[in-house]
């Protein structure tokens, strides 16, 4: 067997001890004598297994308990459509703030649904800086904000929850879990799992449930949040094995220590990736010092005529996945849980090798 470091944006890496579970289970899950694809989800293991995957995330994220855990499908692209449908009437405002790509595609969603107002806007500079939350534009009457604490292509990211009474709603698909956040500063925390928490097909939300009753009334049933809450989550046939995946990675990280631990992990992952970056004139980061992800580091070569050769010796040398988003150019590297230290750290002994060899 040989395993690469992966820096991939998502769907991204999976601990290695997650993987040798499953594949130990595969044909006999918990001696049902089946796999757990073949299993009912209204089984009593597969219920015990939803319980205790919504109890160890609850522990993990400290959710209070006036909060909805919610499993749908549909990823955080739903979401994007689910915020407006489940917490604006037709006509109602809602605010945005677009400091990337996903923060960009939230508010045209919403906009189909209601009027999305668009209080801050950072694509001027492409996406490489937070505007001082004292300019933005905030709507008087607006029924929530929404903002993407972690930009997963650009690699920016909030290192505050923006202030004011006005309900937050979050897209923390690729920040989620990655350190400890406060879930009462929060309305609605929605993420995709293929980044930090699972396969792709099953999505995480949280939501406070006070807000479940603002639901549109003509809503299809799969797009209302209260559903979900209603039925723990199996209002259809849910993601069966996207959820057992789920379920291992949130013990993995409670072994690890929990978010506390990982955060401690992850700061030290991107502070030592960051340092080497700025340490060099071959690489440069283009994101403000004050935002830059702990998930996404983004670098560009001083020549991006080695664009190719990089990409070639690092896949050569078992770092794959590092090609950037064409709309940053250079390389990118994700380092979500899943990617160990010791892959960080390969990753800065091959960049400091390759610039040694080519400048
Ligand atoms: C990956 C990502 C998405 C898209 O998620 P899907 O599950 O593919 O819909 C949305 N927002 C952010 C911040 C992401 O990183």
């Amino acid at each position: 067997m040989s395993r690469v470091y992966n820096f991939s944006a998502g769907p991204a890496a999976l601990p290695l001890e997650v993987l040798q579970q499953i594949q130990n289970d595969i044909p006999d899950w918990q001696s049902t004598g089946m796999s757990v694809m073949e299993v009912s989800h209204r089984s009593k293991e597969f219920v015990e297994l939803a319980a205790r995957a919504e109890a160890n995330l609850r522990q993990l994220l400290a959710v209070p308990d006036d909060y909805s855990v919610l499993f749908p499908q549909g990823g955080a692209t739903m979401q994007m459509a689910m915020t407006p449908l489940n917490l604006t009437a037709a006509g109602d405002t809602a605010d945005y703030v677009v400091t990337g790509s996903w923060g960009k595609k939230a508010a045209g969603e919403a906009a189909k649904f209601c009027q999305s107002n668009i209080v801050a806007d950072a694509s001027d500079k492409n996406f490489t800086y937070i505007p001082d939350e004292s300019s933005w534009n905030r709507s008087d009457n607006a029924a929530y904000l929404h903002y993407v604490p972690n930009e997963t292509i650009a690699g920016v990211e909030f290192h505050f929850v923006p202030g004011g009474d006005v309900p937050l709603v979050a897209d923390m698909s690729s920040t989620i879990l990655s350190r400890p956040v406060d879930v009462s500063r929060f309305a609605a925390i929605y993420a995709g799992a293929q980044k930090n928490i699972g396969p792709a097909g099953i999505t995480l939300v949280i939501v406070r449930n006070d807000l479940l009753e603002r639901a549109r009334a003509n809503n299809p049933h799969l797009m209302t949040w209260k559903s979900y809450a209603d039925s723990d989550s199996m209002t259809n046939t849910p993601p069966t094995f996207a959820w057992y995946v789920a379920d291992l990675v949130f013990q993995w990280l409670k072994d690890m220590g929990g978010v506390e631990a990982i955060g401690l992990i992850n700061a030290r992952k991107a502070s030592k990736l960051y340092a080497a970056i700025d340490a060099s004139d071959f690489y440069t980061n283009p994101v403000a010092k004050d935002c830059r992800s702990w998930m996404n580091v983004p670098f560009i070569l001083a020549d991006s005529a080695l664009d190719a050769t990089f990409l070639e010796q690092s896949k050569a040398a078992g770092l794959t996945n590092l090609k950037g988003h064409r709309s940053v150019g250079g390389m990118r590297a994700s380092i979500y849980n899943a990617v160990s230290e010791e892959a960080v750290n390969a990753l800065i002994t091959f960049m400091a090798e390759f610039e040694r060899t080519n400048a």
